[in-house]
């Protein structure tokens, strides 16, 4: 069996819905092991069932909590679930592992229940790329709902957030989280915003600031709205399974609203043009680098950069045009 046989009949159990095929294929990804454009080919023909929904927020406000009370009202649905926790914070040391055995423990003996934790290993747009083809994959292995869940800090995790088709905002009573969700941008990208660690002080008055805010919001967005939804505002108490209830029922409103208006459809096809944008950006930054690499066709013309001896603009234009050309005659 040569290395593609391997990856292909490990694509084809994941599609059955082993789980170790789907967790060593996940390994794959985040390694960027060879053979992954082959795997996602595979499985990119069962993608497009599953629901996605993200979930958002500062470090200590509760989401992990709350995917684990939330992942368990999916299931008595009889839904099946997958968990990205995705921590751009933490980075890879194994801690990942450990952090996955504690999440699974309520959930250890239930089949319909994966979960998957990914830490930066290098570059941030690694690990969006790692995260978008993870949940493509749990897709592809039949999960009715995949849970991405992020700490929401910066631009690499509005990115992950893109990946959701309902994105759910958590927030706590304290830390002031009302302005800093203004501040990250959080707001935007909000379909529901949950205030969490309703039993704490401070928890009407966050709601009440939210109302406001979301209130605004709307007046100023008008016109780039493509759905008729205003952000609800749920408190709950993750610890105690309070309000959990209400979090699935409006994320199914939610998603209804999408399906019938056909914005679901119009924004995953956005999803998928910006996935090929990005592939081909990626793609393409790759022959520069070989381009300029070492040895590469193009070091007579970095060394005159480097010398000074050519301005920057005149040569990119002379590369660029060069691997125009190299295109246009490759066979
Ligand atoms: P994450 O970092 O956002 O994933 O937060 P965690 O889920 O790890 O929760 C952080 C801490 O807050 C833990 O000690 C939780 O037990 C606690 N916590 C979560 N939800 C609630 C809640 O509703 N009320 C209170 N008082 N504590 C909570």
């Amino acid at each position: 069996m040569t290395v593609d046989d391997r990856v292909e009949a490990l694509v084809d159990r994941m599609l059955t819905g082993d789980r170790r095929a789907l967790a060593r294929l996940i390994t794959r990804v985040e390694n960027r092991a060879p053979g992954v454009p082959d795997v996602m080919r595979r499985a990119h023909p069962r993608t497009g069932r599953a629901y996605t929904v993200g979930i958002t927020g500062p470090p200590g406000a509760g989401k992990s909590t709350l995917v684990d009370r939330l992942t368990a009202a999916v299931r008595k649905t009889g839904a099946t679930v997958s968990v990205i926790a995705v921590d751009p914070t933490s980075p890879f040391t194994g801690g990942a592992v450990l952090g996955d055995r504690i999440r699974m423990q309520a959930h250890t003996l239930d089949p319909g229940v994966f979960i998957r934790s990914m830490a930066t290993r290098g570059s941030l747009g690694g690990l969006a790329r790692a995260t978008a083809e993870t949940q493509k994959l749990m897709d592809a292995a039949g999960f009715d709902w995949v849970i991405v869940e992020t700490v929401g800090v910066g631009q690499t995790e509005l990115d992950i957030v893109r990946l959701a088709d309902t994105t759910v905002v958590v927030l706590v009573p304290e830390s002031g989280d009302g302005i800093q969700t203004m501040k990250a941008g959080l707001l935007e990208a909000a379909d529901i915003l949950v205030v969490n660690k309703a039993d704490r002080e401070g928890a009407t008055r966050l709601v009440t600031e939210l109302k406001y805010m979301v209130h605004l919001h709307r007046d100023g967005q008008q016109a780039s709205r493509d759905l008729d939804w205003e952000v609800p505002i749920l408190t709950t108490e993750a610890v105690h399974d309070v309000g959990v209830a209400e979090l699935l029922e409006t994320i199914g409103r939610h998603r209804t609203a999408l399906e019938a208006s056909g914005v679901l459809e119009r924004r995953r096809q956005a999803r998928r043009a910006r996935e090929l944008r990005a592939l081909l950006l990626a793609e393409l930054r790759q022959e520069v680098d070989r381009t300029l690499a070492d040895g590469g066709a193009l070091e007579r013309v970095l060394a005159d950069v480097e010398a000074g001896r050519v301005d920057p603009y005149t040569a990119s234009r002379s590369i660029a045009d060069e691997l125009r050309l190299g295109r246009r005659s490759a066979p």
